[in-house]
């Protein structure tokens, strides 16, 4: 009987590369990674058949380099409250060590289960940060030279004789469908684990990311020229500090290179170095104030909208892509298709439905929640209420769709990828083919309210409807107070102000 086992919980770290908790467990004696497939996280509102595919391709992954280097991981699927009961009582579990984890209600709950047994069974239970997010943060102050810190220290290495704990049976990684998940048809999803996600790293930072600053924005050039990391950093196949080291790598390349030689580059790497920043700060937020899920970041917001009773026809024409607002439409089937949008699609999306159809964020949020691959509870629902002007703090923006579609798409090409009901529209009309006659609509083969929606909504209209209730209730005195204390609390200080959002 061996005197006891190091349990490495893996969670939302799927790598063996810079990983705290497996090095600093490999210190201490022998070690058994898990990782526990819990059926119950997988049925959540927030949770999609994509994302678990992700995550299973990103598992394989791991599973192959830990036996490559001796350590097989073993894949349990249940609670983890009671697999790690039978595994201490089989062998005695000595430590727990995992990475700190910022997730939704759920995952905060199941960890304060997992808090309580190791308390019961004087297991001690050793968790580190694996984003430059703090813990019991008192306030925001220095915050950022702390993720400097963080994002500077050198990855630590495992050593390289590694002692394995007893030999355990790994059950088999079930499908979305074992997992009693809904069908969720992702065909252009991105491929999962650390193999790819390198190769996507690498050939954004050497090739793609060269116009980065330029092309984010339209979806006609960001699938490509955005980095496409997210769901890699979300399910930790890549380690953000990683990614921020080989960020200051190609930096410092480029800098060694003329002005002319560099060509784009430098404010390219610029643009993207910021965003990294902005992953962690949103992260923050949501771990220190857990409610920011459920409930308005502003509570002076609180019943601004109906959360219960949803207009579920609006619901359904937004996110299957039926709104009659074509770039609106083409944006939302794209993600149906592809799991991933750009940022500035993803506030469009959000922000249609938060003020022109004026429906409550909490349940358009699950959607899109679940349509991305790369969800990031601590990211998601903030962007998702400051999209939604609940923060206080924000500038309200309301995205104008036919405005955003002559910037982004200028000549339709987008939309024409994905609505092909508008394919034999001119630029004249792709973004408004409600104004054509009755006869053009003929001639293109596209008649309104048969083959194309009508407009669910007129957007001025209701634009107009949503700033005004927005702005009343931000008038009073009372509000002011409150947007005071959660700047202060959650704003970003100058550093990360300078470079983006508050
Ligand atoms: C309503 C809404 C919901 C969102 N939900 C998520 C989510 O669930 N998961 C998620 O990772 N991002 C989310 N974002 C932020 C952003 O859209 C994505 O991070 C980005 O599009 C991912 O693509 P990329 O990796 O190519 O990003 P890049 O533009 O290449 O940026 C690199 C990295 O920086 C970080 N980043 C970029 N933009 C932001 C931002 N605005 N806020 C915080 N971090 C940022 C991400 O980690 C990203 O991978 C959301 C944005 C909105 C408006």
């Amino acid at each position: 009987m061996l005197k006891g086992i190091n349990v490495v919980w893996f969670k939302r770290d799927l790598r063996h590369e810079d990983h705290v908790p497996l090095v600093e467990a490999t210190r201490s004696g022998a070690v058994t990674p898990i990782y526990v497939v819990e059926p119950e996280y997988w049925k959540l509102p927030d949770a999609s058949g994509r994302q678990w595919a992700f995550t299973a391709e990103c598992l394989l992954d791991l599973q192959n380099s830990l036996n490559e280097i001796g350590l097989p991981l073993i894949v349990r699927t249940g609670d983890i409250v009671s697999i790690l009961s039978d595994l201490h009582a089989r062998f005695g579990v000595k430590s727990l060590f995992s990475h700190e984890e910022t997730g939704n209600a759920w995952t905060f709950n199941r960890d304060k289960r997992v808090d309580h047994w190791s308390k019961t069974n004087h297991v001690t239970w050793f968790q580190y940060p694996q984003f430059g997010v703090v813990r019991k943060l008192k306030d925001r102050d220095g915050w950022a030279s702390k993720w400097d810190t963080f994002m500077g220290l050198s990855p630590i290495m495992l050593p390289a004789e590694l002692e394995n704990g007893p030999d355990l049976n790994s059950d088999p990684i079930p499908s979305g469908i074992e997992l009693g998940m809904a069908s969720d048809p992702c065909p252009e999803r991105q491929t999962g684990g650390r193999m790819e996600g390198l190769r996507v790293l690498s050939s954004f930072l050497q090739t793609r990311g060269q116009a980065y600053h330029k092309e984010m924005s339209s979806p006609n050039s960001a699938f490509d020229s955005c980095s496409r990391l997210s769901p890699y950093v979300a399910y930790g196949a890549l380690s953000m500090r990683e990614v921020v080291q080989a960020t200051q790598t190609r930096v410092s390349e480029v800098r060694q290179k003329s002005r002319s030689e560099s060509g784009t580059w430098r404010a390219a790497l610029s643009a993207f170095a910021a965003r990294l920043h902005w992953h962690c700060h949103f992260i923050q937020k949501l771990e220190d104030e857990p409610r920011f899920e459920y409930s308005n970041v502003h509570r002076g917001f609180d019943n601004i909208r109906d959360e219960k009773q949803t207009d579920e026809e609006r619901l359904k024409a937004w996110t299957t892509g039926h709104t009659g607002y074509p770039f609106v439409d083409a944006c939302m089937r794209a993600l149906n298709q592809r799991g991933w949008l750009n940022f500035r699609m993803r506030a469009m999306l959000m922000s249609f439905a938060s003020y022109q159809l004026w429906l409550h964020w909490r349940k358009t949020g699950l959607c899109l929640a679940r349509k991305f691959t790369d969800y990031e509870p601590g990211i998601h629902w903030n962007q998702v209420q400051m999209q939604s002007g609940t923060t206080g703090i924000n500038t309200v923006r309301i995205y104008n769709p036919v405005k955003q579609s002559h910037d982004q798409d200028p000549d339709g090409q987008f939309i024409r990828q994905w609505v092909p009901e508008l394919k034999r529209v001119n630029e004249e009309f792709i973004h408004e083919p409600w104004t054509m006659t009755p006869m053009e609509q003929k001639m293109v083969g596209c008649v309104i309210g048969e083959d194309y929606p009508e407009r669910i909504v007129e957007h001025i209209v209701a634009a107009r409807f949503a700033r005004t209730n927005i702005y009343d209730r931000k008038k009073s005195r009372e509000f002011r107070e409150e947007a005071k204390q959660i700047n202060q609390k959650h704003g970003s200080r100058k550093k990360i102000r300078k470079n983006g959002p508050g």
